[in-house]
């Protein structure tokens, strides 16, 4: 089968990296950015340079947008010069870019309307896994669609996870983002707690790279406790709500200022008015699923702890 040509359009700091590894995976790559020097960079890759959205969009079998946001999406398909003019019912519209997933439901209704076929294909990682080719792709459209992108896909990307219908792939990454983002945040304020109240960093972090903080509930306390059912106190919502008592007392004292875990503090402050003190810690799940007013039984749930003592017998948390 012959290989998709390629129209791609923003070449910013993902966009282009992706679109040099597409031609150096054999494609035929045109390119459209409203920055001169990134068509220019694409030109020294082996890419080929188009005047607008619509242009390189021309005759394309794969038109990939790289853009900031849904407002540039918008424009880039809608605007003038836009590519929609363009897409027909043997073309692919594949969005890479970050956007709001009800923004993706209404570009793919847009294009549905039209006859037009669209792949909801945002990515994981960063530049540099970009510029190596390693990007998670989280891939979500038609099963065809999704055969039919794979092999430019796998050229940007090491990995491909299938996220369903178009909108999965949306959903998934700003849900990722969320906890990335916010635990970035998190991980700024323990860091600093650590310094204000005297302590080395390096120590802080040889410490918390060992225990739940740097390890992740995901990967221990979540499969071993709330994921399989078991809300029996490995660690109360009592002691959790005092111990977070003491660090922000702490951090108050240090001058330290930690909203991230003041907003924690209430969170655990709930639990126990909801009467879960006497529960393990990880019943903050299903106190924020009931508070989100979805149904008492765990949507997931595993069978086997991953790691029953993942620290030993001297746990630390
Ligand atoms: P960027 O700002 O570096 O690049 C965006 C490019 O789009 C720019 O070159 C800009 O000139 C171009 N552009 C804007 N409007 C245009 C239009 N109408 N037509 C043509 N070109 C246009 O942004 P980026 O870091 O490459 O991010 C792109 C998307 O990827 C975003 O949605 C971002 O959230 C997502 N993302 C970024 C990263 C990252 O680490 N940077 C990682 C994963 C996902």
């Amino acid at each position: 089968m012959s290989k998709d040509s390629i129209a791609f359009i923003g070449l910013g700091a993902m966009g282009l990296p992706m679109a040099r590894n597409l031609v150096k995976g054999g494609f035929a790559v045109t390119g459209f950015d409203l920055d001169a020097n990134a068509l220019d960079s694409l030109e020294q890759a082996g890419g080929k340079r188009a005047a607008s959205a619509r242009a390189a969009a021309e005759g394309a079998g794969l038109v990939i947008a790289m853009l900031p946001t849904a407002a540039h999406i918008r424009a880039a398909l809608e605007g003038e010069g836009g590519a929609l003019a363009a897409l027909t019912d043997a073309s692919l519209f594949i969005n890479m870019s970050t956007i709001l997933p009800q923004e993706t439901d209404a570009i793919a209704a847009l294009l549905a309307e039209r006859g037009l076929r669209m792949l909801d294909s945002p990515v994981g990682r960063s530049a540099m896994e970009a510029e190596r080719g390693t990007l998670l792709i989280l891939a979500s459209g038609s099963g065809p669609d999704k055969a039919r992108a794979q092999e430019a896909l796998l050229c940007m990307g090491n990995q491909i996870i299938d996220c369903g219908e178009v909108g999965g792939g949306s959903r998934v990454k700003v849900v990722n983002n969320f906890m990335g983002i916010s635990l970035n945040a998190l991980t700024a304020e323990a860091l600093t707690l650590a310094e204000a109240c005297g302590l080395s960093v390096e120590l802080a972090l040889q410490v918390m790279r060992g225990t739940i903080a740097g390890l992740g509930h995901m990967n221990i306390t979540y499969p071993n406790k709330v994921l399989r059912g078991d809300l029996s106190a490995g660690f109360q919502v009592d002691l959790a709500h005092k111990d977070l008592g003491l660090a922000l007392e702490l951090a108050s004292r240090s001058r330290a200022c930690v909203p991230m875990g003041s907003a924690a503090y209430q969170s655990y402050t709930a639990a126990r008015a909801q009467g879960l003190g006497a529960q393990d810690y990880s019943a903050i799940y299903p106190l924020m699923r009931s508070l989100a007013g979805l149904p008492k039984a765990l949507p997931y749930t595993v069978d086997t702890p991953v790691n029953a003592d993942p620290f030993g017998k001297a746990a630390a948390r």
